[in-house]
């Protein structure tokens, strides 16, 4: 491309998503290895569903009241004119691909997860995108409160072995759906005669979903929340025994835990225990991952009756609290003189390769001292140079870029000291 190619500006990234480059993807991967590694311990499986659906799926399963399916979701018409969704969350993808296939009735717990991307149209702010990636993980048919205590005690082990500090563990009962409609009707008659020191997206929840509120980051309206009723004082015996259990099993597996009754989270599907934990190191938007249980989800989607518990965890906001830097290097450079000095060299390579040691071939005639320029331009661990009088012999040198230090050796020779060097 010519210097005069306008490229930067006519072929950017679209506008709210972002490029994970080389150098950065590294935190990625070593974040998405652990987390698979742990959560199959768990019992967990991966279970993908396409980053498109359609959009019914997410106004049925989000609930129509929510902001994301009120302002953010990320909507438009193909060519044979369905309206197509770019997942905003993924627990309605799950649901279906579920019932789809009647995952239900196989005899395999119904433990799932998956990390991808999710779309949301919202106004692209520092550490927001539109494109932006989430663990998911969902259980379903499964109404123990054993399990709502397990998956809080597992989100806990996952950010401990990420190395994440200085988290909080929230919990709380939202109630289900004998006991929430009078506690709405309690917090919509308090709300109303404080409406005049609400937002006017609060004013609007009053009449929609007045436990939102809660939700809502303006200092006026948390004020004012703060002094609203508390489910807690309202759930009914099922819901209160339920959280009870929740708590005990927290308490037996020594996770360190707040009851926080102003929880709700943003969706209107949760029943009885929701929980997040969040960072002090994020300020107002802090928390790290959030979920809780949604019984009647499945029910909803026409689906059998059968109870559901998850969290979603934002994978950029993670990444923004993790201190790990894994960065990586080439492990082995292989310098060489002549077309049959080449000609070995690609051949080794492969032979590197196959034994699980990652190796570049300089392709362009270079110098030996261009090349190891290059090697230590890469940060090569090792170089392998290949002469004319190495072909003759069978035997390559070896140079051990951080000790200065050379060694003659067949192939295996030489594999064998990167190997034993690795451990
Ligand atoms: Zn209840
Ligand atoms: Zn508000």
């Amino acid at each position: 491309m010519s210097a005069e190619t306008p490229a930067k500006k006519e072929l950017a990234a679209i506008k709210g998503t972002k490029d994970i480059l080389p150098g950065e993807v590294e935190v990625w991967q070593a974040v998405e290895a652990e987390t698979r590694r742990l959560v199959e311990l768990y019992g967990y499986r991966e279970l993908r569903t396409p980053i498109i659906e359609p959009t019914e799926l997410f106004e049925k399963g989000t609930g129509e009241t929510s902001d994301i399916v009120t302002k953010e979701m990320y909507t438009f018409t193909d060519k044979g004119g369905r309206s197509i969704t770019l997942r905003p969350e993924y627990t309605p993808s799950m649901a279906r691909a579920i019932l789809e296939h009647r995952l239900d009735l196989l005899p395999e717990p119904m433990r799932y997860y998956y990390i991808g991307p999710m779309f949301r149209y919202d106004k692209p702010q520092k550490g927001r995108y539109r494109q932006f990636h989430q663990l998911d993980i969902e259980v379903f048919n499964e109404k123990d409160p054993a399990i709502d205590a397990e998956i809080i005690e597992m989100a806990d082990a996952l950010l401990r072995t990420l190395g994440v500090e200085g988290t909080e563990t929230l919990v709380n009962s939202v109630g289900c759906r004998a006991c929430r409609p009078a506690y709405s009707r309690d917090l919509r008659s308090h709300a109303e005669k404080v409406r005049d020191r609400l937002c006017p997206d609060c004013r609007r929840k009053i009449a929609t979903n007045p436990l939102r509120i809660f939700d809502c980051k303006v200092e006026g309206c948390r004020e004012q929340a703060a002094l609203f009723p508390k489910i807690t004082a309202t759930l009914c015996q099922e819901c209160r025994e339920h959280f009870a259990r929740v708590c005990s099993y927290l308490d037996l597996y020594k996770v360190a835990y707040r009851v926080e009754p102003n929880l709700v989270r943003g969706l209107d599907y949760y029943t009885k225990t929701t929980f997040e934990i969040i960072s002090g190191g994020l300020g107002a938007q802090n928390a790290l991952l959030g979920g809780g249980r949604y019984d009647d989800m499945m029910k909803d989607f026409g689906g059998p009756d059968i109870c559901g518990i998850g969290f979603a965890m934002g994978v950029e906001r993670l990444i923004s609290v993790l201190q790990i830097r894994p960065e990586r290097k080439t492990v082995l450079y292989i310098a060489h003189m002549g077309d049959a000095g080449k000609r070995k060299g690609l051949e080794l390579a492969r032979f590197f390769r196959r034994n699980g040691v990652e190796s570049l071939v300089e392709f362009g005639s270079k110098g030996f001292k261009a090349q190891f320029g290059r090697a230590n331009k890469l940060g090569a661990a090792w170089v392998l140079v290949i002469g004319e009088d190495e072909i003759r012999k069978g035997l390559y040198q070896l140079k051990d870029m951080a000790a200065g230090t050379q060694t003659e050796g067949t192939p295996e020779d030489l594999l064998k000291i990167i190997q034993d060097k690795k451990i």
